[in-house]
């Protein structure tokens, strides 16, 4: 394979990964954007395997064949444990094997730099092994291996919160808070930067290890008084993260494809943090700084709602109200995936529709567990586009509803975002389903929601609460409506 051609490779693989993303921002184009990252990733793979072979020819570097052994176990290996858990996961288990994801891609930036601070005469960063690696590449390794491990123990953290099954208390939702945490977080920070600039300017291996070590730590550190709440902005922080990472190290390795592709998910990564912290009224820097924006002092916790009086009716009654009604917003939520309903929710919706009642979905940004994690179970349901609106389109359609279904939600329309300045979620933008002239409400019990809070909705005296399996209950209604 000669140079221009994997140039010229490379370059059709990051037209790909372009191109992948432009798909990726709409739910109609998303199955073709994913197409076209595959396609990037496979081009991207065997041009590389393709440079591996060349620069083990030119250099004559021993053991270059041998390495290429390890690359496909590597890719084997890696390849069939991608599929099979890509295959088995859950869509509400997705965010999980994200964080997972980006744990690794850390990881990998973390090694690969070590291997080329060891070794730099194997990656082609010096002509022989004497000869000390240049300050410009201790700078790329400092920053790539820095990068990395943040990324890595960090998304370690968020995926401890995130799957919420383990005891530890770092892996819980709620915010790990103690007195000097920022002066703490700051001093290891700046702790990280001086040995950077030591390693860079000497060489001193000592230093970079350390550094290594600690930025392990500050990951830790900078994700644990991050609230469940904010948990949307932490992944795609992270997404971010591991994208400068892989950039960084492609700097050290002089490979221009993990420098555009690393550059995409970096830049990708931070712009939907930011678009999350807009949809979540939190200032970015707060977030990414670790916790500023959190109250040790805010709302109440998980498990302590009062035990008030609520309305509560069956399928059949909700059915009534459905059909009586001229116009229905549905909100679909976090439980909704969990139960399944989705399609069960696509029948009822059509049936309503059929009786001249117009329905309407309204997404917030951050429902369910992961970005876009409702657009794609409504699109998995083959619910209509046009019937979808986003939170800034439909909020000031709440006030002249008949009837708003709220199915597996919670967070997203609790009004003590508008209403308690203290609650962990004030001034987060809620779809304001308290406006409606009825609400409806499907959920098990009277559980909170992801960020432990209660919810003032559930007991006005125009909510009527459905309790049961979302699945069950919309199929009961669907029955109902018949
Ligand atoms: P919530 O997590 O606030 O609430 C979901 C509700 O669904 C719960 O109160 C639960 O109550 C109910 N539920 C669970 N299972 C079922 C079921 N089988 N049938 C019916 N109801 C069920 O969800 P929202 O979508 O409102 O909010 C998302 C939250 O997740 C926000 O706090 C957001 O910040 C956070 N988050 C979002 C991410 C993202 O990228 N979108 C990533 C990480 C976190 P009960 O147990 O009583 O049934």
């Amino acid at each position: 394979m000669s140079m221009n051609l994997i140039t010229l490779l490379y370059l059709l693989a990051s037209v790909c990964f372009i191109q992948a993303l432009k798909g990726l921002s709409h739910p109609t184009t998303s199955r073709r954007g994913n197409l076209f990252g595959m396609l990037g990733m496979t081009l991207a793979v065997f041009t590389t395997v393709g440079l591996i072979l060349k620069l083990g020819a030119q250099f004559s570097v021993q053991g270059a064949t041998a390495g290429l052994g390890y690359v496909v176990v590597g890719l084997l290996v890696g390849g069939t444990a991608g599929s099979v858990m890509a295959k088995r996961v859950e869509m509400t288990k997705m965010p999980e094997l994200v964080a997972f994801m980006h744990s690794m891609i850390g990881l990998a930036a973390v090694f690969i730099a070590i291997a080329a601070v060891v070794e730099p005469q194997s990656l082609g960063i010096v002509a022989r092994m004497a000869d000390p690696i240049p300050a410009g590449n201790r700078l790329e390794l400092f920053l790539g291996a820095a990068i990395g491990a943040i990324t890595f123990s960090g998304s370690v953290i968020a995926f401890g919160k995130l799957s919420g099954k383990y005891k530890f208390r770092l892996f819980q939702g709620a915010p790990v808070q103690f007195t000097g945490q920022h002066v703490l977080n700051l001093l290891v920070g700046l702790a990280i930067v001086g040995l950077g600039l030591l390693f860079t300017f000497t060489g001193h291996i000592g230093a970079f290890a350390l550094l290594v070590a600690l930025a392990f730590v500050i990951g830790v550190l900078i994700i644990i008084p991050i609230g469940g709440a904010d948990m949307p902005v932490v992944v795609s922080m992270l997404n971010s993260y591991s994208g400068w990472a892989a950039a960084g190290i492609g700097f050290s390795l002089n490979n221009s494809m993990l420098i555009v592709a690393g550059s995409l998910v970096g830049s990708s990564g931070a712009i939907l943090s930011y678009i999350m912290c807009k949809a979540m009224n939190r200032s970015f820097f707060n977030v990414i700084l670790g916790g500023f924006g959190a109250h040790a002092d805010a709302g109440p916790a998980a498990g302590s709602q009062e035990q008030r009086p609520v309305k509560s009716g069956s399928s059949d009654d909700a059915a009534f109200l459905l059909t009586n009604a001229d116009t229905v917003i549905i909100v679909p939520g976090y439980g909704l995936a969990v139960a399944r309903a989705q399609h069960a929710l696509m029948e009822l919706a059509e049936k309503l529709t059929h009786r001249g009642v117009t329905v309407k979905y309204a997404i917030h940004p951050v429902a369910g567990r992961m970005p876009g994690h409702m657009n794609v179970l409504l699109a998995e349901a083959e619910v209509p586009y046009e019937q979808v609106f986003e939170m800034e389109d439909i909020n000031a359609e709440f006030g002249q509803t008949d009837v708003v279904l709220v199915l597996g939600a919670n967070d997203v329309v609790n009004p003590a975002a508008k209403n308690d300045p203290k609650s962990p979620i004030a001034g987060m933008p809620i779809l304001e389903a308290f406006k409606a002239r009825t609400v409806i409400v499907n959920k098990r019990s009277m559980a909170s929601g992801y960020a432990g809070l209660d919810n003032e909705l559930f007991y006005l005296d125009k909510t009527m609460m459905v309790f049961g399996d979302a699945k069950k209950v919309i199929e009961d209604m669907v029955k109902a409506v018949d």
